[in-house]
This record gives structure tokens, C-alpha cells and sequence, in this order.
């Protein structure tokens, strides 16, 4: 006989595409030509640092509906390297200072920003100026304000913009979405979320430099803690308290090392988080009114696991990246909002910014 959790799993993950897909774009989208067969979509990748090269560049060997047709990198080495390894041809490969001609390529359909967190935004602005649609990575920007620029200026270019959310895409996180917000075994009452590693690297990196970066393990790595309460809960919280504490103060000098936060959600379920550059955390554990779920690994690449009611989910992993950006390419041929779209890295990005502003009050703050 058909496990009735199964059974409703499968009907979630059909139902969550089905409703991705009713979020037709409104009018503000209406430019763009109807009915375009879908092809298969270039994507030029800007940054190649070790997200693009060890991630995305791999993943994009990987995707049916695009493709790796660019690239914009101010190291004339990498170019030429990259060129080579993934075939791209010199009139698609782009420097900071030449980058606005992308305008003019009709290879490009999606430009990748893979930057820096305080370039998101410039380079998010001026993709859209140039024509076109966009993926951003995470965390969005520097603050919550620039996400709204950012979002503005893709709605007047009438181009589309997603940011790099990959685990919409991957089985265990919509697991969890599934028995969170369709309550399958009952209500969640508490949720505990926390991310970090143990930051060894440089100590000149733009990671942690404040202005480069935003803030510390709470940008980078905070962020998936605080959407997995959100996507868990399908909920958006309403307030938040946090507290930090720095063991490496000479390292951290300039951001946050290890944040604890507590979030005040609609339903009134207790909700905690934290986010390290000094911890290997890395799960998301609920408890319901009938039972519980977990993951653990719960926001990596390298393939994530999990239980409910104490026993092993039995999901296999996939590749999210490919997943992520073929989704998108699937949007843009469809003229549809992506699921992960950048209203999303902005709910993000004002609890981040009422976590940092609850640092320094010491108190209650509303998002
Ligand atoms: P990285 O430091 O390895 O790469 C950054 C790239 O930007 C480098 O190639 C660097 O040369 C280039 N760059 C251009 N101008 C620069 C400047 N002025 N200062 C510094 N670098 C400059 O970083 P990364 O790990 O590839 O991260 C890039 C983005 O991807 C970040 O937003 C990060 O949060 C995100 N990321 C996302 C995931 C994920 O799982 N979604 C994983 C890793 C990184």
C-alpha cells in the first residue's frame, strides 16, 4: 500500500512547481516578446572565484536549458584558461571595464554576478541596464536597501531577477517545506536553525572587511539559518533579539563571529538561530505537535540528510546548481517569476538588518 506520506510528498513537490509557475509576470513584464520557443539560454559568469570555478562553472556542464556561454573576469589569465577548459569563444568573454558591452551580445541571456557582496548590486543594476536577466548570489546585497534598488531596477529594465537560493531546487529542503508548511504532522512549536564553519583563511579577504562583505558569518552563512526557519515555517518572522560573541576578536575585528538570534514568528512557535565563523554548524531540527524533522547537513552542496520522527528520510541527493539555473532559463523562456526571485534575498536581508540593528540596541526589534 502507498505510504500516505510519500504520496502527499509527491503531490507537494508537483503543487509547489504548479504554483512557481502560476506567478506569471504582471504587466510590469509585458515587454518582453510573447511566445519565444524555448532555447537553450546563455549564461555568462561574473567572478570567477572559487564559487563559479569549483560550483557553477561544473554545474553548468550539467544543465539542459543553458548553458556556460560567457564569462567577465579581471584576471586576463583566468580568461584565457577558462576559454580553453569550457570552450568559450574571445567575442563572449568580457573585463570589469568592457563589461556594459554585454549589451550587445545575443549569446548572453543571464548574467551570473559571482561577486563580492558589495559589487551585487552595481553589477545586478547594470546586467539589467544591458539588457539582461539576472541571478545574483547570496546574500543579495549589503542591506535591505539595496535589495529594493536592485528589484526596482530589473522591474524597469523588464528583465527578470533570481537570486542563488539553490536548495528551492534540492529534494531534502523541499521535504521540509512540505512537512512544515503543509503541518503533516502537525503544527511545528519549536525550530532550531544554525549554519557556520570555522573560518581559517585569509585575514585581508573581502569576507571580512565589513564594508566588502556586510558583516561576518551572519551574511554568509546566517542567511540560510534564518530562510530555513522561513521556508520551514512558510511564515515571515515579525521581530527578532539577538546576542554575539567573538573568541578571535584580532581576526574579527571588522564582523561578526558567532551570532545567536530569536525570532518571533505569527504562529507563536519558538524559533532560535545562529551563524558562525568559528563553529561547523549546519542543521535545521523542528519539532511538531505529533513528532519531528531534521536535517543535518542542512544547507551544503555536498549532499544533505535528514530524519522524520527520528528515522532517515531515504531522499537522494541532486545537483542543485544545475537544478537552480535551469529553473531560471525555464523562467526566462516562460516570462514567469522565478521561485527564488529577489523579493526573496530582500525578507532575508530585513532580518538580517534588524539582527544587526538588535546587536547594537540590545533589544527586541521589528523586521
Ligand atoms: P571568491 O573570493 O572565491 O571569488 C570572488 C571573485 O570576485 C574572485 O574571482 C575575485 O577576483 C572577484 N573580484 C572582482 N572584483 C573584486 C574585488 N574588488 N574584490 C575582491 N574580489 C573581486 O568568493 P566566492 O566564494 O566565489 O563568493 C562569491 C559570491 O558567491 C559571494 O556572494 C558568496 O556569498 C557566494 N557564494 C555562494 C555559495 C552558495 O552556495 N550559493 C557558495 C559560495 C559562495
Amino acid at each position: 500500500m502507498e505510504n500516505p506520506v510519500d504520496s502527499s510528498r509527491r503531490k507537494f513537490i508537483r503543487n509547489s512547481s504548479i504554483s512557481a509557475g502560476a506567478l506569471l509576470l504582471g504587466p510590469a513584464l509585458s515587454g518582453l516578446a510573447a511566445a519565444t520557443p524555448a532555447k537553450r539560454l546563455g549564461i555568462a559568469l561574473v567572478g570567477l572565484g572559487g564559487y563559479s570555478s569549483g560550483q557553477l562553472a561544473p554545474a553548468l556542464q550539467k544543465t539542459s536549458n543553458c548553458y556556460l556561454a560567457g564569462i567577465v573576469t579581471g584576471t586576463p589569465s583566468k580568461a584565457v584558461e577558462w576559454s580553453k577548459k569550457y570552450n568559450i569563444p574571445q567575442k563572449n568573454i568580457y573585463n570589469y571595464q568592457n563589461f556594459d558591452d554585454i549589451a550587445k551580445n545575443p549569446d548572453i541571456d543571464i548574467v551570473y554576478i559571482v561577486l563580492p557582496v558589495f559589487m551585487h548590486k552595481e553589477y545586478t543594476i547594470r546586467a539589467a541596464q544591458a539588457g539582461k536577466h539576472v541571478i545574483c548570489e547570496k546574500p543579495m546585497a549589503l542591506n535591505a536597501a539595496e535589495c529594493r534598488e536592485m528589484i526596482a531596477a530589473c522591474k524597469k529594465a523588464n528583465r527578470l531577477l533570481s537570486i542563488g537560493y539553490r536548495l528551492h531546487f534540492e529534494p531534502h529542503t523541499q521535504e521540509v517545506m512540505r512537512l512544515g508548511q503543509k503541518q503533516i504532522l502537525g503544527k511545528v512549536t519549536q525550530l532550531e536553525t544554525a549554519n557556520g564553519f570555522t573560518y581559517n583563511g585569509d585575514p585581508n579577504a573581502w569576507r571580512i572587511k565589513k564594508a566588502l562583505a556586510g558583516g561576518g558569518g551572519l551574511m554568509d552563512m546566517g542567511i540560510y539559518a534564518i530562510q530555513g526557519a522561513r521556508y520551514t515555517l512558510g511564515q515571515e518572522p515579525i521581530a527578532v533579539k539577538a546576542t554575539q560573541e567573538k573568541t578571535r576578536p584580532e581576526l574579527f575585528k571588522d564582523v561578526d563571529e558567532t551570532v545567536f538570534w530569536e525570532l518571533k514568528f505569527p504562529g507563536g512557535q519558538k524559533v532560535t538561530g545562529k551563524s558562525s565563523y568559528n563553529h561547523d554548524w549546519g542543521y535545521l531540527r523542528a519539532k511538531t505537535e505529533k513528532g519531528s524533522f531534521e536535517l543535518e547537513p542542512a544547507y551544503g552542496y555536498g549532499g544533505l540528510d535528514g530524519k522524520i520522527n527520528g528515522k532517515p528520510m531515504q531522499i537522494p541527493n541532486n545537483a542543485q546548481q544545475a537544478a537552480q539555473m535551469d529553473d531560471f532559463a525555464t523562467c526566462v523562456n516562460l516570462k514567469k517569476q522565478s521561485r527564488v526571485p529577489g523579493e526573496e534575498g530582500l525578507k532575508d536581508m530585513k532580518v538580517v538588518d534588524a539582527i544587526y540593528r538588535s546587536l547594537n540596541s540590545g533589544r527586541w526589534e521589528s523586521i
